[in-house]
């Protein structure tokens, strides 16, 4: 492992492009790794703007694309997002959300009382469930403390 650099191309990530007929191209193999570095499910413009410094000629639109293709090939995940700017993560594994409805965080963590939650009877009758994932919404520990006056305010959040 380098100390700095990116992590070598992953094993899954050949072989998943290979199986669905992706050419390995340097442009998707950037924002993959760019993707699965980060921690903050940048959007898509995010991400743009990182690998514009590898990739000079990058369009928006390219980028916007490849997250895209590597979603769809399971890669990636699409993250919900608050508002209407699509986000993605690298992180596949099951994991919950926690989102910031002030600063717009979106905040990873684990729990084993969430991963082994009985999805309702009636929902497993109307949907194939493949996964699930909680997300709670609120103020994380940053905002709280600047606005106490907000810290009332409740939503429970839900599946996404
Ligand atoms: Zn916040
Ligand atoms: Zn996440």
């Amino acid at each position: 492992m380098s100390n700095k650099g990116r992590p070598a191309l992953s094993e899954r990530f050949l072989e998943t492009c290979r199986k669905h007929g992706l050419k390995v191209t340097p442009q998707r193999a950037g924002i993959f790794q760019e993707v699965s570095a980060r921690k903050d499910h940048p959007s898509a413009d995010d991400v743009y703007r990182s690998v514009r410094g590898v990739f000079p000629t990058i369009s928006f639109d390219t980028v916007n694309r490849t997250l895209v293709t590597l979603a769809e090939i399971g890669l990636i995940d699409v993250v919900e997002g608050l508002g209407n700017r699509r986000r993605y993560e690298g992180d596949t594994t099951l994991h919950h959300h926690f989102h910031c409805t002030v600063c717009g965080r979106i905040i990873d963590f684990t729990s084993r009382e969430f991963d082994t939650m009985k999805i309702p009877d009636d929902i497993r009758r109307r949907f194939h469930v493949y996964n699930h994932r909680v997300v709670l919404t609120g103020l994380c520990p940053t905002c709280r403390l600047e606005n106490h006056h907000l810290s009332h305010h409740t939503n429970e959040g839900g599946f996404a």
